[in-house]
Protein backbone atom coordinates (compact mmCIF):
# COMPACT_ATOMS: atom_id res chain seq x y z
CA UNK A 1 0.00 0.00 0.00
CA UNK A 2 1.27 3.31 -0.91
CA UNK A 3 0.40 5.85 2.69
CA UNK A 4 -2.20 8.44 1.91
CA UNK A 5 -0.56 11.10 3.97
CA UNK A 6 1.11 12.68 0.86
CA UNK A 7 -2.29 12.59 -1.28
CA UNK A 8 -3.63 14.23 1.62
CA UNK A 9 -0.77 17.26 2.27
CA UNK A 10 -1.33 17.77 -1.59
CA UNK A 11 -4.88 18.10 -0.97
CA UNK A 12 -4.12 20.90 1.87
CA UNK A 13 -1.78 22.83 -0.28
CA UNK A 14 -3.46 22.94 -3.39
CA UNK A 15 -6.65 24.39 -1.16
CA UNK A 16 -4.49 26.72 -0.12
CA UNK A 17 -2.35 27.48 -3.52
CA UNK A 18 -4.58 30.16 -4.90
CA UNK A 19 -3.84 32.59 -2.06
CA UNK A 20 -1.13 35.31 -3.28
CA UNK A 21 -2.22 38.02 -0.46
CA UNK A 22 1.47 39.29 1.36
CA UNK A 23 4.32 41.26 0.24
CA UNK A 24 7.95 39.81 0.07
CA UNK A 25 10.33 40.90 2.56
CA UNK A 26 12.07 44.55 1.01
CA UNK A 27 13.82 45.56 4.41
CA UNK A 28 16.78 43.33 3.16
CA UNK A 29 17.38 43.89 -0.55
CA UNK A 30 18.38 40.59 -1.58
CA UNK A 31 15.07 39.43 -0.27
CA UNK A 32 12.84 40.97 -3.26
CA UNK A 33 14.92 38.07 -5.62
CA UNK A 34 13.38 35.55 -4.56
CA UNK A 35 10.52 33.98 -6.29
CA UNK A 36 6.90 35.11 -4.70
CA UNK A 37 5.01 32.08 -5.95
CA UNK A 38 6.85 29.61 -4.16
CA UNK A 39 5.04 27.36 -1.52
CA UNK A 40 6.14 23.79 0.03
CA UNK A 41 4.63 21.64 2.69
CA UNK A 42 6.37 19.14 4.99
CA UNK A 43 6.50 17.51 7.73
CA UNK A 44 8.13 15.14 9.85
CA UNK A 45 6.94 12.44 12.50
CA UNK A 46 8.60 12.11 15.56
CA UNK A 47 9.25 8.83 14.24
CA UNK A 48 11.15 10.05 11.05
CA UNK A 49 8.74 9.58 8.26
CA UNK A 50 9.18 12.54 6.31
CA UNK A 51 6.58 13.79 3.51
CA UNK A 52 6.62 16.48 1.82
CA UNK A 53 4.87 18.28 -1.54
CA UNK A 54 5.62 21.04 -3.72
CA UNK A 55 8.76 23.44 -3.45
CA UNK A 56 9.38 21.51 -0.05
CA UNK A 57 13.12 21.42 -1.46
CA UNK A 58 13.23 24.31 -2.52
CA UNK A 59 16.46 26.56 -0.38
CA UNK A 60 15.61 29.55 1.30
CA UNK A 61 16.65 31.53 4.49
CA UNK A 62 15.93 30.77 7.97
CA UNK A 63 15.98 34.55 9.34
CA UNK A 64 14.10 34.01 12.39
CA UNK A 65 13.58 30.88 12.54
CA UNK A 66 17.23 30.29 13.60
CA UNK A 67 16.04 32.27 16.81
CA UNK A 68 14.25 29.48 18.46
CA UNK A 69 17.48 27.11 18.17
CA UNK A 70 19.77 29.62 18.84
CA UNK A 71 17.94 30.17 22.43
CA UNK A 72 17.84 27.02 22.64
CA UNK A 73 21.60 26.91 21.93
CA UNK A 74 22.19 29.43 24.77
CA UNK A 75 20.53 27.65 27.10
CA UNK A 76 22.59 24.37 26.41
CA UNK A 77 25.71 26.44 26.88
CA UNK A 78 24.30 28.64 29.27
CA UNK A 79 22.32 27.19 31.61
CA UNK A 80 18.02 28.49 32.08
CA UNK A 81 19.46 31.03 34.71
CA UNK A 82 21.94 32.53 33.03
CA UNK A 83 19.78 33.00 30.29
CA UNK A 84 16.95 33.76 32.15
CA UNK A 85 18.78 36.79 33.77
CA UNK A 86 19.74 38.41 29.95
CA UNK A 87 16.00 37.87 28.33
CA UNK A 88 12.87 37.28 29.61
CA UNK A 89 10.13 35.31 28.27
CA UNK A 90 7.19 37.77 27.77
CA UNK A 91 5.35 38.01 25.10
CA UNK A 92 5.93 41.93 24.07
CA UNK A 93 3.33 42.98 21.61
CA UNK A 94 5.59 44.24 19.61
CA UNK A 95 6.75 43.78 15.81
CA UNK A 96 10.20 41.63 15.70
CA UNK A 97 12.35 44.97 15.51
CA UNK A 98 10.77 46.70 17.88
CA UNK A 99 12.70 48.37 20.71
CA UNK A 100 11.28 46.25 23.75
CA UNK A 101 13.04 46.26 26.74
CA UNK A 102 12.13 45.77 30.52
CA UNK A 103 12.30 49.42 31.65
CA UNK A 104 14.57 48.48 35.25
CA UNK A 105 16.97 45.47 34.01
CA UNK A 106 16.86 47.17 29.70
CA UNK A 107 16.69 42.91 29.31
CA UNK A 108 14.88 42.46 26.38
CA UNK A 109 11.21 40.99 26.59
CA UNK A 110 11.64 37.82 24.79
CA UNK A 111 14.55 35.94 22.50
CA UNK A 112 11.73 35.44 19.54
CA UNK A 113 12.48 39.64 18.88
CA UNK A 114 15.30 40.95 17.60
CA UNK A 115 16.69 42.61 20.73
CA UNK A 116 16.14 39.04 22.52
CA UNK A 117 17.87 36.70 19.96
CA UNK A 118 20.71 38.88 19.41
CA UNK A 119 21.32 38.83 22.92
CA UNK A 120 20.63 35.61 23.20
CA UNK A 121 23.10 35.26 20.32
CA UNK A 122 25.71 36.29 22.33
CA UNK A 123 25.22 34.07 25.07
CA UNK A 124 26.22 31.09 23.05
CA UNK A 125 29.74 28.98 23.59
CA UNK A 126 31.89 30.01 26.22
CA UNK A 127 31.97 33.77 27.29
CA UNK A 128 34.82 35.29 25.64
CA UNK A 129 34.89 33.47 21.85
CA UNK A 130 34.85 35.67 18.95
CA UNK A 131 31.86 35.58 16.30
CA UNK A 132 33.49 33.32 13.79
CA UNK A 133 33.96 30.37 16.66
CA UNK A 134 30.30 31.78 18.08
CA UNK A 135 29.04 31.25 14.29
CA UNK A 136 30.53 28.00 13.87
CA UNK A 137 28.50 26.99 17.04
CA UNK A 138 25.60 27.61 15.77
CA UNK A 139 25.92 26.64 12.04
CA UNK A 140 27.07 23.23 13.62
CA UNK A 141 23.76 22.96 16.00
CA UNK A 142 21.58 24.04 12.90
CA UNK A 143 23.10 21.20 10.89
CA UNK A 144 22.86 18.52 13.28
CA UNK A 145 19.08 19.53 13.80
CA UNK A 146 18.80 19.13 9.91
CA UNK A 147 20.42 16.10 9.59
CA UNK A 148 22.55 17.48 6.35
CA UNK A 149 25.27 20.24 5.94
CA UNK A 150 23.65 23.32 5.93
CA UNK A 151 25.37 26.43 3.66
CA UNK A 152 24.82 30.33 4.25
CA UNK A 153 23.62 32.29 1.43
CA UNK A 154 26.60 35.06 1.60
CA UNK A 155 24.26 37.61 -0.95
CA UNK A 156 21.26 37.70 1.72
CA UNK A 157 23.90 38.08 4.51
CA UNK A 158 25.78 40.79 3.16
CA UNK A 159 22.94 42.31 2.19
CA UNK A 160 21.47 42.60 5.47
CA UNK A 161 24.62 44.02 7.45
CA UNK A 162 24.31 46.67 4.73
CA UNK A 163 20.85 47.71 5.72
CA UNK A 164 21.22 46.75 9.45
CA UNK A 165 20.90 49.91 11.02
CA UNK A 166 17.97 49.49 13.27
CA UNK A 167 19.59 46.10 14.04
CA UNK A 168 22.87 47.63 14.91
CA UNK A 169 20.52 50.32 17.03
CA UNK A 170 19.03 47.78 18.90
CA UNK A 171 22.59 46.26 19.37
CA UNK A 172 24.00 49.66 20.95
CA UNK A 173 21.35 50.05 23.09
CA UNK A 174 21.86 46.34 24.80
CA UNK A 175 25.32 47.42 25.01
CA UNK A 176 24.85 50.89 26.44
CA UNK A 177 22.18 48.62 29.21
CA UNK A 178 25.47 46.44 29.85
CA UNK A 179 22.79 43.64 28.31
CA UNK A 180 26.16 42.62 25.55
CA UNK A 181 29.21 42.89 25.94
CA UNK A 182 30.25 42.48 22.66
CA UNK A 183 31.21 44.73 20.01
CA UNK A 184 28.03 45.83 17.93
CA UNK A 185 28.89 45.88 14.73
CA UNK A 186 30.58 42.05 14.68
CA UNK A 187 27.57 40.81 16.64
CA UNK A 188 25.09 42.10 14.27
CA UNK A 189 27.18 41.02 11.11
CA UNK A 190 26.95 37.02 12.94
CA UNK A 191 23.49 37.32 13.86
CA UNK A 192 22.54 38.32 10.42
CA UNK A 193 24.70 35.06 8.87
CA UNK A 194 22.78 32.70 11.03
CA UNK A 195 19.94 34.60 10.07
CA UNK A 196 21.14 33.42 6.48
CA UNK A 197 21.40 29.93 6.31
CA UNK A 198 19.96 28.27 3.77
CA UNK A 199 17.06 25.77 4.67
CA UNK A 200 14.07 23.77 3.17
CA UNK A 201 10.55 23.25 4.05
CA UNK A 202 11.66 19.85 4.59
CA UNK A 203 14.73 20.52 6.54
CA UNK A 204 12.90 22.66 9.03
CA UNK A 205 10.03 19.94 9.18
CA UNK A 206 12.57 17.93 10.60
CA UNK A 207 14.09 20.11 12.84
CA UNK A 208 10.70 20.83 13.88
CA UNK A 209 10.34 17.18 14.78
CA UNK A 210 13.46 17.06 16.67
CA UNK A 211 11.31 19.36 19.01
CA UNK A 212 8.05 17.50 19.64
CA UNK A 213 10.58 14.56 19.97
CA UNK A 214 11.75 15.76 22.86
CA UNK A 215 14.97 17.32 21.10
CA UNK A 216 16.09 13.58 19.81
CA UNK A 217 16.84 14.28 16.02
CA UNK A 218 14.25 11.49 14.63
CA UNK A 219 16.44 10.91 11.64
CA UNK A 220 19.49 10.52 12.99
CA UNK A 221 18.69 9.46 16.79
CA UNK A 222 21.38 12.50 17.99
CA UNK A 223 20.53 14.39 20.73
CA UNK A 224 20.28 17.97 20.34
CA UNK A 225 18.51 19.51 23.50
CA UNK A 226 17.41 18.09 26.84
CA UNK A 227 13.67 17.43 27.63
CA UNK A 228 13.80 20.72 29.98
CA UNK A 229 15.32 22.91 26.56
CA UNK A 230 12.62 22.00 24.60
CA UNK A 231 10.09 22.62 27.15
CA UNK A 232 11.60 25.86 27.41
CA UNK A 233 11.95 26.50 24.31
CA UNK A 234 8.13 25.44 22.96
CA UNK A 235 6.70 27.70 25.53
CA UNK A 236 8.34 30.89 24.60
CA UNK A 237 7.43 29.78 20.56
CA UNK A 238 3.68 29.20 21.87
CA UNK A 239 3.44 32.86 23.69
CA UNK A 240 6.20 35.11 21.48
CA UNK A 241 7.16 32.54 18.14
CA UNK A 242 4.53 34.84 15.88
CA UNK A 243 5.35 37.85 17.48
CA UNK A 244 2.56 40.68 17.68
CA UNK A 245 0.11 38.11 15.86
CA UNK A 246 1.38 35.02 18.52
CA UNK A 247 -2.05 35.72 19.73
CA UNK A 248 -4.05 35.29 16.85
CA UNK A 249 -2.13 32.49 16.12
CA UNK A 250 -2.56 30.37 19.19
CA UNK A 251 -5.90 30.39 19.10
CA UNK A 252 -6.07 29.98 15.33
CA UNK A 253 -3.45 26.94 15.26
CA UNK A 254 -2.56 26.48 18.41
CA UNK A 255 0.46 24.84 17.49
CA UNK A 256 4.38 26.51 18.59
CA UNK A 257 5.74 28.25 15.98
CA UNK A 258 8.33 30.48 14.45
CA UNK A 259 8.28 32.25 11.27
CA UNK A 260 11.05 34.01 9.16
CA UNK A 261 11.21 36.93 6.82
CA UNK A 262 12.50 34.28 4.51
CA UNK A 263 9.28 33.04 3.87
CA UNK A 264 9.41 30.02 5.93
CA UNK A 265 7.25 28.90 9.17
CA UNK A 266 7.97 25.91 11.39
CA UNK A 267 5.61 24.40 13.95
CA UNK A 268 6.51 21.48 16.76
CA UNK A 269 3.53 19.78 17.63
CA UNK A 270 4.85 17.86 21.33
CA UNK A 271 5.41 13.99 20.67
CA UNK A 272 3.64 13.99 17.44
CA UNK A 273 4.72 16.23 14.44
CA UNK A 274 7.24 18.46 13.02
CA UNK A 275 5.48 20.97 10.15
CA UNK A 276 6.62 23.55 7.93
CA UNK A 277 5.96 25.63 5.39
CA UNK A 278 7.40 27.57 2.81
CA UNK A 279 5.58 30.81 0.60
CA UNK A 280 7.86 33.94 0.66
CA UNK A 281 4.97 36.60 0.39
CA UNK A 282 4.48 38.10 4.25
CA UNK A 283 1.83 39.97 6.18
CA UNK A 284 2.27 43.06 8.01
CA UNK A 285 3.79 40.94 11.14
CA UNK A 286 6.66 39.69 8.85
CA UNK A 287 4.44 36.16 8.53
CA UNK A 288 3.80 33.97 5.64
CA UNK A 289 0.61 34.84 4.57
CA UNK A 290 -0.15 31.37 2.65
CA UNK A 291 1.84 29.42 5.48
CA UNK A 292 -0.29 30.71 8.15
CA UNK A 293 -3.66 29.53 5.86
CA UNK A 294 -1.95 26.57 5.90
CA UNK A 295 -1.26 25.68 9.42
CA UNK A 296 -5.31 26.58 9.87
CA UNK A 297 -6.21 24.75 7.71
CA UNK A 298 -4.08 21.37 8.37
CA UNK A 299 -4.99 22.23 12.07
CA UNK A 300 -8.34 22.39 11.65
CA UNK A 301 -8.60 19.09 9.33
CA UNK A 302 -6.27 17.39 11.76
CA UNK A 303 -7.50 18.44 15.03
CA UNK A 304 -3.90 19.23 16.37
CA UNK A 305 -4.51 22.22 18.26
CA UNK A 306 -2.80 22.07 21.04
CA UNK A 307 -5.87 22.94 23.36
CA UNK A 308 -8.03 20.33 21.23
CA UNK A 309 -9.84 18.53 24.39
CA UNK A 310 -9.19 14.65 23.80
CA UNK A 311 -11.73 12.13 24.98
CA UNK A 312 -10.94 11.32 28.58
CA UNK A 313 -8.97 8.79 29.25
CA UNK A 314 -11.62 6.04 30.58
CA UNK A 315 -10.05 3.44 28.69
CA UNK A 316 -7.15 3.19 31.30
CA UNK A 317 -8.90 0.13 33.07
CA UNK A 318 -9.51 -1.79 30.20
CA UNK A 319 -11.53 -4.91 31.36
CA UNK A 320 -12.08 -6.24 35.10
CA UNK A 321 -12.72 -9.43 35.75
CA UNK A 322 -13.62 -11.85 38.62
CA UNK A 323 -11.90 -15.46 38.54
CA UNK A 324 -12.62 -18.68 40.73
CA UNK A 325 -14.93 -18.68 43.78
CA UNK A 326 -14.85 -18.59 47.48
CA UNK A 327 -11.86 -18.12 49.31
CA UNK A 328 -10.07 -18.37 45.98
CA UNK A 329 -11.54 -16.02 43.67
CA UNK A 330 -8.73 -13.54 41.87
CA UNK A 331 -9.98 -9.81 41.09
CA UNK A 332 -8.04 -9.32 37.66
CA UNK A 333 -7.61 -5.36 36.59
CA UNK A 334 -6.39 -5.03 33.14
CA UNK A 335 -5.04 -1.60 32.48
CA UNK A 336 -4.01 -0.01 29.32
CA UNK A 337 -2.30 2.49 27.02
CA UNK A 338 -0.31 5.65 28.40
CA UNK A 339 -0.77 5.77 32.73
CA UNK A 340 0.23 9.15 33.70
CA UNK A 341 -0.98 11.45 36.58
CA UNK A 342 -4.99 11.53 35.49
CA UNK A 343 -5.17 8.00 34.59
CA UNK A 344 -3.61 7.19 37.82
CA UNK A 345 -5.41 9.32 39.40
CA UNK A 346 -8.78 7.27 37.88
CA UNK A 347 -7.76 4.14 38.71
CA UNK A 348 -6.92 4.80 42.26
CA UNK A 349 -10.31 6.32 42.81
CA UNK A 350 -12.17 3.49 41.22
CA UNK A 351 -10.35 0.84 43.57
CA UNK A 352 -11.19 3.32 46.61
CA UNK A 353 -14.98 3.83 45.57
CA UNK A 354 -15.36 0.42 44.54
CA UNK A 355 -13.19 -2.00 46.83
CA UNK A 356 -12.68 -5.47 45.66
CA UNK A 357 -14.89 -7.96 47.98
CA UNK A 358 -11.82 -10.70 47.05
CA UNK A 359 -8.62 -10.98 48.49
CA UNK A 360 -6.39 -11.86 45.67
CA UNK A 361 -6.03 -8.91 43.32
CA UNK A 362 -4.03 -9.26 40.47
CA UNK A 363 -2.93 -5.23 38.41
CA UNK A 364 -2.20 -6.55 35.29
CA UNK A 365 0.01 -4.29 33.14
CA UNK A 366 0.51 -6.17 29.74
CA UNK A 367 -1.24 -3.41 27.83
CA UNK A 368 0.19 -0.51 29.42
CA UNK A 369 3.08 0.92 27.09
CA UNK A 370 4.09 3.89 29.33
CA UNK A 371 3.57 4.78 32.29
CA UNK A 372 5.16 7.46 34.19
CA UNK A 373 6.83 7.85 36.97
CA UNK A 374 4.58 10.05 38.76
CA UNK A 375 1.73 7.45 37.96
CA UNK A 376 4.41 4.38 39.15
CA UNK A 377 4.29 6.01 42.98
CA UNK A 378 0.58 7.02 42.73
CA UNK A 379 -0.05 3.04 41.48
CA UNK A 380 2.36 1.50 43.65
CA UNK A 381 1.26 3.62 47.21
CA UNK A 382 -2.45 2.56 45.93
CA UNK A 383 -1.22 -1.44 45.90
CA UNK A 384 0.26 -0.79 49.68
CA UNK A 385 -2.64 0.26 50.90
CA UNK A 386 -4.81 -2.35 49.22
CA UNK A 387 -1.81 -4.37 51.22
CA UNK A 388 -2.35 -3.10 54.27
CA UNK A 389 -6.67 -3.65 53.60
CA UNK A 390 -5.76 -7.12 53.83
CA UNK A 391 -5.56 -8.23 49.98
CA UNK A 392 -2.61 -10.02 48.29
CA UNK A 393 -1.45 -7.88 45.32
CA UNK A 394 -0.19 -9.01 42.36
CA UNK A 395 1.48 -7.11 39.41
CA UNK A 396 1.53 -8.55 36.01
CA UNK A 397 4.90 -6.83 34.07
CA UNK A 398 5.81 -8.87 31.35
CA UNK A 399 6.43 -5.88 29.03
CA UNK A 400 8.75 -4.47 31.88
CA UNK A 401 7.22 -1.01 31.91
CA UNK A 402 6.59 -0.66 35.78
CA UNK A 403 10.48 0.03 37.26
CA UNK A 404 11.55 -0.65 40.70
CA UNK A 405 7.87 -2.38 41.64
CA UNK A 406 8.21 -3.01 45.37
CA UNK A 407 6.23 -0.44 47.00
CA UNK A 408 8.21 -1.09 50.51
CA UNK A 409 6.21 -4.03 51.86
CA UNK A 410 6.52 -6.67 49.01
CA UNK A 411 4.07 -6.44 46.47
CA UNK A 412 4.77 -9.56 44.12
CA UNK A 413 5.68 -9.37 40.69
CA UNK A 414 4.25 -12.02 38.62
CA UNK A 415 1.02 -13.24 38.28
CA UNK A 416 -0.57 -15.90 41.49
CA UNK A 417 0.05 -19.22 41.39
CA UNK A 418 -3.71 -20.01 39.83
CA UNK A 419 -4.69 -19.45 36.51
CA UNK A 420 -6.29 -15.81 35.99
N1 LIG B 1 17.29 38.81 9.89
C1 LIG B 1 16.02 39.41 10.14
C2 LIG B 1 16.16 40.62 11.06
O1 LIG B 1 16.83 40.54 12.04
C3 LIG B 1 15.09 38.40 10.73
C4 LIG B 1 13.71 38.96 11.00
C5 LIG B 1 12.61 37.98 10.82
O2 LIG B 1 12.74 36.94 10.20
N2 LIG B 1 11.45 38.34 11.34
O3 LIG B 1 15.61 41.66 10.79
Amino acid sequence: MRTPVPDYLAEVADACAPSTGGELASYIPELTRVDPRYFGLAMATVDGSIYSVGDAEVEFTMQSISKAFVYGLALRDRGMRAVLEKVDVEPSGDPFDGLSFEASTGRPRNPMINAGAITAHTLVGKEGIDADERFDLIHRLLCDLAGRELRVDDEVWQSEVRTSDRNLAIAHMLRSKGVITDPAEEVISAYARQCAVLVTARDLAVMAATLANGGVQPVTGKRVFSGAQVRQLLSVMLTCGMYDSAGDWVSAVGIPAKSGVGGGILGALPSQLGIATFSPRLDAHGNSVRGIQTFERLTADMRLHLMEVAPPARSVVHAVRVVGEGEDAVRVFELSGLLGFTAAERVLQWLSADPPPERIVVVDLTEVHHIEDVARRMLLEGMRRMRLDGHVVHVVDSGDVLPDPDPGDGVMLGPPPMAI
